[in-house]
Parts: C-alpha cells; sequence; structure tokens
C-alpha cells in the first residue's frame, strides 16, 4: 500500500455521480481487489466512473470485515462515506469520501424546493389577505358601533324634547297661558322636524347614485337659511366660536332648500369640530357666469396633503379624527358631495393643516 493513501486524494470529474456509484465502487474494491489492495486499482475504479472521491487510510477501534457505507446527511455539506477494510488484523481501513456539490443537492431537490417555495409564498399570501380581513372587519364593526352611537346621539335629542313637550302639554298650569302653550307645540313641531330630516338624511346616504336623490328645486334665501344654520349650530361650551354669515341679504339661490341647509350645516359642524379652542367660520358666496358657488372657510386644524383626496369618500376619517376621539362617522363629506352632485355641481377643497379649510360648493343655477 503506498504511504500517500493517507493523504487525500482528488480527482476532478464532471460528471454527475450517485449514491449507487460510490456504494457499488467500494464494494467493487473490496470484493474484485485482494486485500491489502493498491491505490492504483482503487483510484482506476473511481476514476472509471468519473468521481472526486477522497481516498484516506484509518485505523479501526475493532476488527473490521465488512465494507460500511454511509450518508452524512448535513444541508450544507451533504456527503457520503464508505469505509473498506484494509488490512483486517492491523485493525486498518480505507475512508473514501465524496463530497456532494450542493449544486447537485439543489438540483436533485429543484422541483421539491420549487414546490415547497411556492406552497410558502402562497401561505404567506393567504395569511397577509386573512390578516387584512380580519383589521377590515375589525374597521367594519368600529364603524358599525360608532354609526350606531351618533344615530342614537342624534335621535336622543329630539325624542327628549318630544317627551318634555308632551309631559309640559299634560300640565294644566302651563297650558293655560296662551303664549307658553304656542311655544311648547313650536317646540314639539322643531322636534318632529329634526327627526324628519335625520331619516331622510339617513335614507339619501344609502343612495349610491346622486341622480337617486329626489330633489324639491325652489328659490331660496341663502341669507335667510345660513343664519338659520348658525342658530341651529351646537357649539361646545370650551369652545371659543364665532360664525359670519358673509352673504348678501336677499341672496336667491335655486336648489333644494332642506339638502342646501344640510350642505352648508354638516360644513359648519365639521369646521366646529376639527378646530382648536378658538375658530371662526366665514360663510360666504361667489357668483360666475351661470354658477354660485358656496363658501364655508375656517382656521381650523385644516388637513393634511394625504387626507385631502380621501375625505370625501364614504366612511373615511382621518386618523387624527379618530385618535382624538372626535364623533362621527365618516359621512358627512360623503353626504356634501352625493347632495352637491344630485343638484349637478361639484365640491372641492382647499386646505393647509394648521391653518384652515375651505370647502367651495359650486352649484349651476340653469
Ligand atoms: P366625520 O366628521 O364623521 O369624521 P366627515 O365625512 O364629515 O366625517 O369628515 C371626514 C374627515 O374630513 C374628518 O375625519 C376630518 O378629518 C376631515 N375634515 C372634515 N372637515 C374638516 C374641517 N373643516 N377641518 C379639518 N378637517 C376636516
Amino acid at each position: 500500500m503506498d504511504s500517500s493513501l493517507s493523504t487525500f486524494q482528488r480527482f476532478d470529474i464532471p460528471k454527475i455521480s450517485i449514491k449507487e456509484n460510490i456504494w457499488n465502487a467500494a464494494n467493487s474494491a473490496a470484493l474484485e481487489h485482494d486485500v491489502p489492495f493498491s491505490i492504483v486499482g482503487v483510484d482506476s475504479i473511481f476514476k472509471s466512473l468519473g468521481l472526486d472521491v477522497g481516498i484516506r487510510l484509518i485505523t479501526t477501534d475493532s476488527l473490521m470485515w465488512n465494507t460500511e457505507h454511509r450518508l452524512v446527511s448535513d444541508l450544507i455539506n451533504p456527503r457520503m462515506k464508505a469505509v473498506i477494510p484494509y488490512s483486517i488484523l492491523e485493525k486498518k481501513a480505507v475512508e473514501l469520501t465524496y463530497d456532494i456539490p450542493i449544486s447537485r443537492v439543489i438540483k436533485s431537490m429543484g422541483t421539491i424546493l420549487i414546490i415547497s417555495l411556492m406552497l410558502s409564498v402562497l401561505l404567506i399570501v393567504c395569511l397577509i389577505w386573512q390578516i387584512s380581513t380580519i383589521r377590515q372587519l375589525l374597521k367594519l364593526d368600529n364603524v358599525r358601533n360608532s354609526f350606531v352611537h351618533t344615530m342614537i346621539h342624534e335621535l336622543k335629542r329630539p325624542i327628549s324634547t318630544l317627551k318634555i313637550c308632551i309631559s309640559s302639554l299634560g300640565n294644566p298650569r302651563l297650558i293655560v297661558d296662551e303664549e307658553n302653550r304656542n311655544d311648547i307645540i313650536d317646540d314639539c313641531r322643531m322636534a318632529v322636524n329634526n327627526l324628519s330630516d335625520y331619516f331622510s338624511r339617513l335614507r339619501d346616504i344609502t343612495f349610491n347614485e346622486a341622480s337617486q336623490i329626489p330633489l324639491n328645486i325652489e328659490n331660496c334665501d341663502l341669507h335667510g337659511m345660513v343664519d338659520s344654520i348658525i342658530e341651529k349650530t351646537s357649539i361646545p361650551s370650551a369652545k371659543k366660536v364665532e360664525i359670519v354669515n358673509d352673504i348678501p341679504s336677499d341672496f336667491k339661490i335655486v336648489g333644494d332648500r332642506l339638502h342646501l341647509s344640510q350642505i352648508i350645516s354638516n360644513l359648519v359642524e365639521n369646521a366646529v369640530k376639527y378646530s382648536g379652542d378658538t375658530v371662526r367660520i366665514i360663510i360666504g358666496c361667489k357668483t360666475f357666469e351661470d354658477d354660485i358657488s358656496i363658501i364655508v372657510k375656517d382656521n381650523g386644524n385644516g388637513i393634511s396633503d394625504g387626507d385631502l383626496n380621501k375625505i370625501f369618500t364614504k366612511f373615511y376619517r382621518s386618523s387624527d379624527a379618530m385618535q382624538s376621539g372626535m364623533p362621527g362617522v365618516g359621512l358627512g363629506l360623503a353626504y356634501v358631495k352625493l347632495l352637491t352632485e344630485a343638484h349637478s355641481g361639484q365640491v372641492s377643497v382647499i386646505s393647509h393643516q394648521g391653518k384652515g379649510s375651505t370647502f367651495i360648493i359650486k352649484l349651476p343655477q340653469k
């Protein structure tokens, strides 16, 4: 046996080898060559098979009669080993080592790897889709809860007014005075009107097409309408709010009185809501050719550039509005847009964060 056998030897080969080749070669070496055999014999077997195999002479712990084959399943460095008895009584054996090139492993596992990769991608996509569905459901649940809350809040006011008025009408002491009685009846009428307005608003918001909204077009006194909106606007006691009616007196506009009043009051309510401790709101108008623009301007919080093109979408609320716990369900501006479009008009907004917003409702008059 050549002494150089104890050092690792390699032969470069271009061919793809298989496990059986190594084991068969090891068996051939054991069976077809006398023990001890020569390196030339072993080398020539591997060379003929085109294998790059390391050959090393080792000492075994016990007597070794048969060839042992092992596959070292290391994913990074997969290798096959065969230990062939060399000089049995001297406890000498020849260890053959074949490093399986990682590219060959990948090649042989290619299909499985591609399928696993595709399945993993599919799994990740499903997971992301499921998470987004859950988030959407949670958002929808929040919207539903806040919608119900707002509805209860809006309905509570006229109902409690009606309750008080009706119990007052049952009190003979309060209704003896005719002026008193008329006041109570007026309040009743106002509460019922508020209820009916609210239900019309609910009905309108369920329409997807502006053209579906019924209109009752008439010549309206815009100045008077704005005055009564200002009077009805509820102002939080902690806020200093100034609302200016900048519409010329006796200014007339063609449109649905109820809807125009709802458009303006929604914009005014928002201007009050989305502002600091002090706010100035100016309601004005501009005539241009056949159009009239109603302009509601405030010096409140303003709207970020990112939110500007989303605020007219149903149920959209800015993250600031949600974080501050400001009441609302994100339907106000969608409703304003719907009612404006029902009049074949257009709504637009100019706003700068921290400086204020200007909403413009352009309504054709012919
Ligand atoms: P809501 O008031 O219920 O949130 P809206 O549709 O009325 O729903 O308004 C949508 C969003 O537009 C609000 O969440 C708010 O962020 C923003 N917004 C509306 N009006 C104003 C305003 N005058 N100033 C600042 N932000 C406003």
